[in-house]
């Protein structure tokens, strides 16, 4: 049996495998599958890059 949640960004069902615990929290995992999150780290990554370069 798999257990499965949706993603809040993609919204997207997958298996809860595909989202990242969070460090507090024993059951608690990420609202974003580990895709999305990724893509958020990356996008965070790109604006903070912008702001130190203005
Ligand atoms: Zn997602």
């Amino acid at each position: 049996m798999t257990d499965t949640k949706r993603c809040l960004k993609c919204e997207r069902t997958k298996p809860v495998q595909a989202f990242n615990l969070r460090r507090k929290g024993r059951k608690a995992r990420q609202s974003y599958c580990r895709d999305c999150m990724v893509e958020a780290v990356r996008t965070t990554r790109a604006m903070q890059k912008e702001a130190r370069r203005g």
